[in-house]
């Protein structure tokens, strides 16, 4: 048998913050926040402009699936319904559109039931479980081994049976395995990375947003060294 090193990285996510902020209710997805200066037209601004740091757009974490991996999600079998199946798949489905347009050559596919949790390169198995800590309803871990070999396990809580949070639970995580970290403090609506309303409640975010997808698209662009076709700034 041989032994890798591994470094594990847990995602601790969506902490059940109740936010009572009337205007985020009423914040409708890339409008631009009020006060927020112009900046010219959309071809010569770096980001898109309802984009900012901790407010409507997420940070970058360190780590992501490899440019060019074909990751495949597995459940864990009799874990999940058909119906929960096929929520996860609209989360996954939008994911593989926005990965397109951004050429991180990234694409998400569904592989199937397995009988225990995968750990080959480039796998994530969903499955039904607690997530460690206080008040949280899905967890990723991410296993980077010495070899390269990259996999997760993502922890969906009992507690998220609504289709739709299900949707959002699932945009979120994968946002995290796209380098994307948590935004609780974002308005809700503007990424997928903001808080859940409640156990059962998404975050009324189904697919990534622009902020998003301009943010995953930084990341890769760093990573490779290729000449980067965004620039990651805070706009003032
Ligand atoms: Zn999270």
């Amino acid at each position: 048998m041989r032994l890798f090193l591994y470094s594990l990285f847990v995602v601790s996510c969506l902490s059940l913050l109740l936010w009572t902020r009337p205007t985020a209710a009423v914040a409708a997805a890339e409008s631009p926040l009020p006060g927020a200066t112009s900046g010219g037209d959309a071809a010569s601004t770096p980001m898109p402009k309802q984009c900012r740091l901790g407010k409507t757009s997420t940070q970058i974490l360190g780590w992501r699936w490899k440019p060019g991996t074909r990751v495949r999600i597995y459940y864990l079998k009799n874990n999940f319904s058909e119906a929960e199946k096929e929520a996860f798949s609209r989360a996954i489905n939008n994911w593989n559109k926005a990965l397109k347009e951004i050429d991180s050559r990234v694409v998400f596919m569904i592989d199937g039931e397995r009988e225990g949790a995968v750990e080959t390169d480039g796998s994530i198995t969903v499955l039904r479980g607690i997530p460690k800590g206080k008040d949280q309803v899905g967890q990723l871990r991410f296993f980077s081994l010495s070899n390269g070999v990259m996999y997760a396990t993502m922890i969906i809580s009992p507690d998220v049976t609504d289709l739709n949070a299900l949707t959002s639970l699932m945009t979120h995580e994968i946002g995290h395995s796209l380098g994307l970290a948590d935004c609780y403090e974002c308005k809700r609506g503007t990424t997928a990375m903001a808080a859940f309303k409640g156990s059962n409640k998404g975050n009324d975010v189904y697919e990534p947003s622009e902020c998003d997808k301009y943010v995953v698209a930084a990341g890769f662009a760093n990573e490779t060294g290729a000449q980067a076709r965004v620039v990651l700034t805070e706009q003032k």
